[in-house]
């Protein structure tokens, strides 16, 4: 593992020489493990244009850092961020980048007010641009992470029933990811049954299912910290004509996404070929949110995918295609898988593999 962290290094410290920093102060918890290696909700990384990075941490995780993180100059400190500032000088690095995205005005504040402290100038999100494409170790990892969320979500089909409450169904499947092996969940679970079906992000409660609801769900497992991500809408008792005109609907937008979403397509197209679908059939106002997002060490990352969104897809990077139809007062369907984008197999590789056929419980 320590080439793989190296390798990223050594790609992250040429982005550093062109932003025109001496060095970069790299302190969000997802790129600190991304180039080190190293889990700690206390960390960050020293990493000049030109020579050997450094990694702080405090002492809770002083132990671990030297284990998995033995080729990295190490100190510990529980100010890191000044420490590491005031080494960046001591060693000529004057100009010192650092994340803004992550940064708190406190903090930045303390770092600006050091005597003899470094010039501070913004990164961008050069760290998070490189994390969009993925080496095979990641993509094994998510594909792990997925296989998990739709085996738990198979284990769980059975218990859904009328009387069985939102939020017991997202406890039920949170324990089964993580006693399928899961190290986690990725997030929250999602459980929206019946009219709460038409917010996107309802947080499950004390609703029990009926029949006659569509129910959404929408989970994922986390696997050597990389995220799954996917939802399933499935119908209690046989749906209503409108409850299978959506879902029919959604199931085609869907498709049409993850067909558009190979190397090179803009992501405004890859959004509008699944989009485009659901509003000339008169749902353009019950479609909000984006059509997906990139998936890796964070839940919701680069690139997002939405009108007016720039950028371009490219070889592994993996996404998730989610188009929904939310319908104010009755109810929502989402279907969304996690794929990788692949040039290769000239198609790209879905990930969550649980049917996407309307599944009638
Ligand atoms: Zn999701
Ligand atoms: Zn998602």
């Amino acid at each position: 593992m320590a080439e793989i962290h190296e390798a990223r290094r050594s790609r992250a410290k040429q982005r550093v020489a062109e932003s025109g920093a001496d060095a970069a102060l790299i302190t969000s918890g997802p790129n600190v493990r991304y180039l080190s290696g190293l889990v700690s909700s206390n960390a960050a990384v020293l990493l000049p244009a030109d020579g050997p990075a450094v990694l702080a941490t405090d002492s809770r995780y002083a132990e671990t850092a030297q284990r998995e993180c033995p080729d990295l100059e190490l100190v510990v400190e529980r100010q890191l961020e000044p420490a590491l500032a005031k080494l960046a000088v001591a060693r000529g690095y004057h100009r010192l980048a650092f994340e803004a995205q992550d940064m708190t005005v406190e903090r930045h504040e303390v770092l600006a007010g050091l005597s003899d402290g470094p010039e501070l100038v913004p990164l961008g999100h050069v760290i998070e641009d490189l994390r969009m494409i993925k080496d095979e170790s990641e993509l094994d990892l998510l594909a792990r992470a997925c296989a998990l969320t739709a085996e738990a979500f198979d284990q769980v089909l059975g218990k859904i029933g009328p009387g069985r409450t939102e939020r017991s169904l997202a406890v039920l499947l949170e324990r089964a990811m993580i006693d399928c092996g899961a190290d986690g969940i990725a997030f929250d679970t999602i459980v929206a049954s019946g009219p709460n079906g038409a917010i996107p992000h309802h947080s499950p409660a004390e609703r029990q299912f009926q029949r006659g609801d569509l129910i959404t769900i929408d989970c994922g497992a986390q696997y050597g910290g990389y995220h799954a991500d996917m939802t399933r809408t499935v119908a209690l008792g046989e749906p209503d004509a409108w409850q299978r005109e959506i879902y029919d609907l959604v199931a085609t937008a869907q498709r049409a996404g993850v067909a558009a979403a190979v190397p090179g397509a803009e992501v405004a197209a890859v959004d509008a070929s699944a989009r485009d679908l659901i509003a000339a059939a008169g749902h353009a106002d019950h479609f909000g949110h984006g059509l997906g997002h990139g998936v890796g060490l964070e839940v919701h990352e680069a690139p997002m995918m939405a009108p007016s969104r720039p950028g371009t897809l490219m070889d592994r990077v993996p996404i998730t295609v989610e188009p929904g139809v939310y319908v104010p007062g009755k109810g929502g369907v989402r279907i969304e898988d996690t794929l990788v984008v692949r040039s290769t197999a000239g198609t790209s590789q879905i990930l969550t593999t649980t049917t996407r056929e309307l599944l009638v419980l």
